[in-house]
């Protein structure tokens, strides 16, 4: 065994030369390396069950607005105001799609929309506050950094006026989306319209002394390099060290239908060696999710050995991704069958990975 295959073995930290370094190792050893951290990571004992446990969410995506000028490379959902499929939902609108989610025994709502130019405050503000009181049972995990980098801009405010004001009228937690790859050369090519590295952080940072959590993520396989893939973790596990406030690590590949960047899609074997690099070197995160909307549901499964201890949730009216040419679906006994079929135990759970459900007892939950 190497020095550095001990160094990982005993759950100690490794550089981001170290990084460089496992990114290159065969497939399966790296692997390997990844299930153990999978087992020793902290925070996911689930009361002893943990090695047993793969988590799930059952929540539904809302994309309250298509309408965005931000027009990233890698983007098929935006549409812009002269477009005839344009749309704002209405509070009607998604009162009616919470409806549906409840039905099926959800308990979160991702609420995400492109960057409206003339949404005000008062609209973003009544509409948290009308979820909050009609739907307390349903945390609200809304509105990525870029949204936030966004609205203070067009409200004229500071970022931590308007995190706090969404908090303070039912904010629950927020998304890691719109992070792709946080090194600003690289946000340049496929986003330059969207907020840089600094000001994705400060979001998270903002909300994390506030007492929000937050997940993180990693959109990767368009111009980055490897080093700037580990850059990116660099970035995510230091704020980390700082606040402690992130829950969960996600990341993909990107999904090429559609969009403006022309590049070849990535393949699975990639998409698993990145998952457990980042298991390894992301050690201070407790739970990564494996994506089975961009992968499919056997990659979804294969991931659970590279890794991951949660299968994701079973998103609802997944827009984004399916926009750009990507298009999985699963019911709910088919996430629970996929996760007893690769051997563990399925759990529903909460935004705080909290365990809701007995595996194969949840009598609100139907496919
Ligand atoms: S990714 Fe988000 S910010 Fe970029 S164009 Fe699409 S909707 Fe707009």
């Amino acid at each position: 065994m190497s020095r550095l295959e001990a160094t990982i073995r005993d759950g100690k930290r490794v550089t981001a030369e170290e990084a460089l370094e496992i990114y290159d190792w065969p497939l399966a050893r790296l692997g390997k390396l990844a299930d153990e951290r999978r087992n020793q990571a902290k925070g996911a004992d689930y009361g002893g069950r943990g090695k047993e446990v793969v988590t799930y969410m059952v929540d539904r995506n809302i994309n309250y607005t298509n309408v965005c000028d931000v027009y990233c490379k890698f983007c098929a959902f935006y549409r812009t105001e002269k477009d005839a499929d344009h749309y704002v939902l209405s509070q009607e609108q998604i009162d009616g799609k919470i409806e549906e989610l409840l039905a099926v025994g959800g308990n979160q709502i991702l609420l995400q929309g492109g960057h409206h130019p003339k949404l005000n405050l008062e609209w973003y503000l009544n509409l948290l506050r009308h979820l909050r009181a009609k739907y307390p049972q349903v945390n609200i995990h809304g509105f990525s950094p870029p949204e936030f980098n966004h609205f203070a801009e067009v409200f004229g405010l500071p970022l931590e006026k308007v995190v706090g004001l969404f908090r303070e009228a039912g904010l629950g937690s927020i998304p890691g989306g719109g992070a792709e790859i946080l090194v600003d050369r690289v946000r340049q090519k496929i986003a330059p319209r969207k907020c840089d590295t600094e000001g994705w952080l400060r979001v998270m940072e903002i909300a994390h002394g506030m007492g929000m959590r937050s997940s993180a993520t990693m959109m990767f396989g368009h111009v980055e390099t490897p080093a700037d893939r580990i850059e990116h973790l660099g970035q995510l596990r230091d704020l980390q060290d700082r606040t402690g406030g992130f829950t969960a690590f996600i990341c993909w590949t990107f999904q090429p239908e559609n969009t403006v960047l022309k590049v070849a899609k990535m393949g699975s074997h990639e998409y698993l060696r990145m998952q457990a690099l980042s298991r390894i070197f992301l050690d201070n995160i407790p739970n990564v999710q494996s994506s089975w909307v961009t992968q499919g549901p056997a990659m979804g499964q294969v991931a659970l050995k590279f890794g991951a201890n949660d299968f994701g949730s079973l998103m609802m009216e997944e827009n984004v991704v399916s926009s750009a040419g990507t298009s999985f679906r699963l019911s709910l006994d088919e996430m629970r069958r996929l996760i007893r079929e690769a051997g563990y135990e399925p759990w529903q759970r909460n935004n705080e990975y909290e365990l809701l459900g007995e595996a194969g007892e949840s009598p609100t939950l139907m496919a």
